[in-house]
Order: C-alpha cells, then sequence, then structure tokens
C-alpha cells in the first residue's frame, strides 16, 4: 500500500478550525460560566414530576450540595459513588463533587451487590448516594470483605432513608456560603467511571476537570456552524448519566450551552414519545436499540415529533437500514453519529450534519474527528499510520483523553504510548472527506444495548464453577441488543452440566445485560502459545455455523 510508510504519521484533523479552549478552569466554574446570561431558563426538568429547576436554582443547589458533602466530612481528592438512575440529585451531587475538588465514580443502580461493591473498593470510595431501593444490596453483613454500611462508609438516599442512612436534604439544604475554599489544578481527576478498556476486568478511568472541559468544548464551544446545542434546545436525557456519553454529551454540554435537560429515569416508548411532544424536545441523544424502537414502533406515528431537529447516536454502530427507518420517521431532522469511548474523554468523532452544508452526512458516517484533538489510524500488525480510506486501529490524541487508569499503570501504558495516543481497539478508516467510519473492533469488549460486558469478568466466573474447567466469551450479533455474550464452555471431566444451569449461575451474579444469552459446550478453547483465547477463531465459527459447535 503506497499510503503506508513507517516515517509518515498521517494525522486527521477536524474539518473546522481549533479553538481556544477555557481548559485551566474548574469543571463547575466552566459548566456554569454563562449562567447569569440565562438565570431563569429552565435547566434540569424532571420527567416523571414535571418539577423544573432553572439554571440559577440548579447552580445554587450545587453548591448547597457541595457545601453539604464537605460538612460530612468529604475533602478534596475523596472520591463519593453515585448509584442513581436520572434524577436532579445526580446533578446536585456531581457537580457539587467537583465544586469541593472531590471525584465522583458512577454505578449502574442495577449492578449486583458484587459488581458495586468490587468498584466501590476499587475507587475507595467514602459515599453511596441512591435510592432506599438499592440499599439492602449495600448491606451484605454476611461477607467480611465488604465494607460496613455506616461504620466503613455512609449512605444518603435521595427519598426516605433507611435505618442508618441519611436524606439527601442534608446535602441539598446546607448553607453554601460554607463551601470551603479549594484549589483545583486542571489535571486533577473529577469523574471516575469505569471501563474495562481493550481487555480485562473494568477499570476506573481518570477524567480530569481538564478532560472533561476539552472534550465539552470539543462539543458546544467557539464560533462555528453551531454544531451540537444551542440555548433554545430542550435536550432528551434518558440514556443513563452513569454513563460517560450522557453525562459529558448531554448533561455537561447542556450546562455549558444553556440548553434544558429532560430528566427521564427509565426508558419506555410510550412515556418517551409524550414527553418528546410535550415538552417539545429538540435534541435526542439515543443508542441504537432506542433509534429501532423510534423507527419501528407503531406507537410513534401517533405523536408529533417535530420539535426534533437532531437525533444523535452513539455508543455502539448504528446500521444504515435503522438510520433510513428513523429518517422517515423524524424526516425534518438532521441524523448522525458520535463515536465514543470512556478512556477518550470520550468523544472521539462526531457528525457535523447539523449544520447541514456544507458539512453533509453520509450514512453509517460517524462524523469528523472533533476540534483541537489527532486521529490516526494504524496498521494492527505494524503500527504503520495509515492514509484515507484503509482501515486499521483508530488512535486519538488531545488534552480530552483519560489522564490513565486508576493504579494500573501496565493498563494505561498499554492504551497510551510514550507519544500520547489513546489506542481505542476500534477498527475504522478515514474516507476522503475526512469523515470516520467505524467497521470492527480487536478488543474484548461486547456491547449489548451500548452497555459493556467485560469477556474476563464472565470468564472469571465461569472457571469458578466447579464443573467447568475452561470457558471464553464472545459476541454473537443481535437485533436488538447489537451483541449479546455468549460462552463457550469446557465441562471438567465427569461432569454434568447443563445450558440453563450455566446460564442461571451467570445471571444470579451480574447485571442483567451481562447475562449469557447461549452456552456452546465444546472440549477446548482455542488459544494462542502463550494462552490467549483466539477469540477471532470462535466469532467466526459463530458468524459461519452455530448449529454446527
Ligand atoms: P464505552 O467506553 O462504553 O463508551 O464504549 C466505547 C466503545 O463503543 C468504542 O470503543 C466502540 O467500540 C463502541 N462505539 C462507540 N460509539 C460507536 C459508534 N458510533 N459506532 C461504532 N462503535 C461505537
Amino acid at each position: 500500500i503506497d499510503e503506508i510508510n513507517a516515517n509518515t504519521t498521517h494525522v486527521f484533523k477536524s474539518k473546522l478550525p481549533d479553538i481556544p479552549i477555557s481548559n485551566h478552569l474548574p469543571l463547575h466554574t466552566y459548566c456554569f460560566q454563562n449562567v447569569s446570561d440565562f438565570p431563569d431558563k429552565p435547566c434540569l426538568i424532571v420527567a416523571s414530576t414535571s418539577k423544573t429547576y432553572s439554571f440559577a436554582d440548579t447552580h445554587l443547589l450545587c453548591r448547597k450540595t457541595a457545601a453539604g458533602l464537605s460538612n460530612l466530612g468529604i475533602q478534596q481528592g475523596d472520591v463519593i459513588m453515585i448509584l442513581l438512575q436520572n434524577c436532579a440529585e445526580f446533578v446536585f451531587a456531581f457537580m457539587g463533587a467537583s465544586m469541593i475538588g472531590a471525584v465522583t465514580t458512577t454505578a449502574n443502580p442495577f449492578c449486583t451487590s458484587s459488581e458495586i461493591f468490587k468498584q466501590f473498593k476499587a475507587s475507595r470510595a467514602k459515599l453511596i448516594i441512591t435510592l432506599s431501593q438499592y440499599v439492602d444490596k449495600l448491606r451484605d453483613t454476611t461477607d467480611q470483605n465488604i465494607p460496613k454500611l455506616g461504620q466503613d462508609f455512609t449512605v444518603i438516599t435521595i427519598d426516605e432513608p433507611p435505618a442508618n442512612c441519611l436524606h439527601f436534604a442534608l446535602l441539598s439544604e446546607a448553607n453554601e456560603n460554607s463551601l470551603p475554599e479549594v484549589s483545583i489544578d486542571p489535571d486533577d481527576p473529577v469523574a471516575l467511571p469505569f471501563s474495562s478498556g481493550t481487555t480485562g476486568l473494568p477499570k476506573g478511568v481518570i477524567l480530569t476537570h481538564k478532560s472533561l472541559i476539552t472534550s465539552v468544548a470539543q462539543q458546544v464551544d467557539g464560533e462555528n456552524p453551531n454544531l451540537y446545542l444551542k440555548q433554545q434546545d430542550v435536550v432528551l436525557c434518558v440514556l443513563p448519566l452513569f454513563h460517560i456519553y450522557s453525562l459529558n454529551s448531554v448533561l455537561l454540554c447542556s450546562l455549558r450551552a444553556g440548553a434544558g435537560v429532560l430528566l427521564m429515569h427509565k426508558f419506555e416508548i410510550g412515556v418517551l414519545l409524550e414527553l418528546i411532544q410535550q415538552h417539545k424536545v429538540s435534541v435526542a441523544a439515543v443508542v441504537p436499540p432506542l433509534v429501532l424502537a423510534l423507527a419501528k414502533n407503531p406507537m410513534v406515528a401517533k405523536f408529533d415529533l417535530g420539535s426534533i431537529r437532531m437525533v444523535l447516536s452513539g455508543a455502539a454502530p448504528l446500521g444504515k437500514e435503522l438510520e433510513e427507518a428513523l429518517r422517515s420517521r423524524v424526516p425534518q431532522a438532521i441524523l448522525g453519529q458520535g463515536y465514543g469511548m470512556t478512556e477518550a474523554g470520550p468523544v472521539l468523532s462526531m457528525c457535523l450534519g447539523f449544520a447541514k452544508k456544507p458539512y453533509p452526512t453520509k450514512s453509517g458516517s460517524c462524523g469528523t474527528v472533533v476540534r483541537n484533538a489527532e486521529l490516526k489510524v494504524i496498521d494492527p500488525e505494524t503500527g504503520c499510520s495509515l492514509g484515507h480510506n484503509h482501515p486499521g486501529e483508530i488512535c486519538i490524541r488531545g488534552p480530552q483523553i483519560m489522564k490513565g487508569y486508576l493504579n494500573d499503570t501496565e493498563a494505561t501504558t498499554t492504551t497510551i504510548d510514550v507519544e500520547g495516543w489513546l489506542h481505542t481497539g476500534d477498527i475504522g478508516y478515514v474516507d476522503d472527506d475526512e469523515e470516520v467510519f467505524i467497521v470492527d473492533r480487536v478488543k474484548e469488549i461486547i456491547k449489548f444495548k451500548g452497555f459493556q460486558v467485560p469477556p474476563a469478568e464472565l470468564e472469571a466466573l465461569l472457571i469458578n464453577h466447579s464443573s467447568i474447567a475452561d470457558a471464553a466469551v464472545v459476541p454473537q450479533k443481535d437485533e436488538v441488543a447489537g451483541e449479546v455474550p455468549v460462552a463457550f464452555v469446557v465441562r471438567s471431566n465427569g461432569f454434568e452440566l447443563t445450558e440453563e444451569a450455566v446460564k442461571e449461575y451467570i445471571a444470579k451474579q451480574v447485571v442483567f445485560y451481562k447475562r449469557v444469552h447461549k452456552v456452546y459446550f465444546v472440549h477446548a478453547i482455542p488459544k494462542s502459545p502463550s494462552g490467549k483465547i483466539l477469540r477471532k477463531d470462535l466469532r467466526g465459527k459463530l458468524a459461519a455455523a452455530p448449529s454446527t459447535i
């Protein structure tokens, strides 16, 4: 290939010029920087109650929550865990923590007790903010290794607190004038989402004030064809804020841009359609399974979706057919994709189609690389950088990427190289119009409806089973979820084990999206001489003829 040249690095940049970015500020200062321009505008609209918080209210409640956290002894550098669906308190707690220099780790409240505690312990969190219905999961008294509620950590509930827990009002009703003075360095961490990255178990991803500000600015700042959000937008926030896509591209971007955020705590198509119509939602950030619902559900025809000017899909690949089907439902809207990865801050590229001309969006395209960043595509075998139209591993560089993995230098250095390039484990190419297309993945991760399923985690559980000698977990294509995890299992000599028993064994230990959908019993797991599971072979078998396995 003539475009491969070991001495030349092909670097792709945005089609838009770089912009000045205020990434020397703390995140909360940056996000609320323009509040005095629109103090009374609705900022958070809680869908279930229609309660609305203006920008001024929101800013004040974040400051109060910051003071309350500080009163409880949370200090600069401490970690708090938010274990909540989307709600206003999520926003107050996340921004409040930022204001005192604390760090937030977010987790899915549907996770099992052991999943939550793994993250809780790894992040050394000091308190958990949640709902009373999840508190039982945090009270496992039988396991000596699990920290004890009330003794080792504090639990705050946003509803009536059960025994030994505190009420969120203790935070949100604190006196904002008692906020401690803190000096925050741009490289201090502010968010600690967990991701398994290209390999292995989930790890804490250190996102700093600088990284998140840069990422938000790349999406909504600057003189440009007004890329993503405008002040008059009402943005649908149905994707969980505990995932960085929603936290960053919906919440933080809206706060910065002055757009209203419609907070839905769960997805239900009828309710969602009603809310879009009622609140005149103009921007919908979605994932492919939601596109499927919007494109195919017959209820959609009964509602007026004329307010939507843009649908942005991310977190997993969006098929062209689906995109076309959605287009016919919201013909006035611009449809585009964003391509993100938690470790990348998270947005790598984004559709510029909202500006219509001169940046039309092609079907299947993930837009162009964000501003103030560099993207390259490398040959996974040789590491050489590739030019236009040649698929290879996508790498990204810029101030928005993570600082590294928490307490894991090895994983950090294999993901971010010495030149500062973050290797995504995604295979894609950049076409002649600088648009990014993702075509495959070389990393292990399985994506179920946009949620991460780390095969290593399921394999560790399977191998722990007394009747299982070896196991491997790989993705299988699925029309609704995109991918589902399936297991290849080697039974221990002489042991009886049914598919149902394996599925049940896993289901008891993991959150719903990590459940194994199919079990194939095999005699051996294919491995490389160094002992690495040859996942490609297993994926190939599944794609070719699953019935013959
Ligand atoms: P997460 O860290 O959970 O956001 O997962 C990141 C991974 O999701 C990426 O590395 C990709 O494999 C996948 N992904 C995200 N956005 C897209 C997209 N628009 N198209 C294809 N894959 C995507």
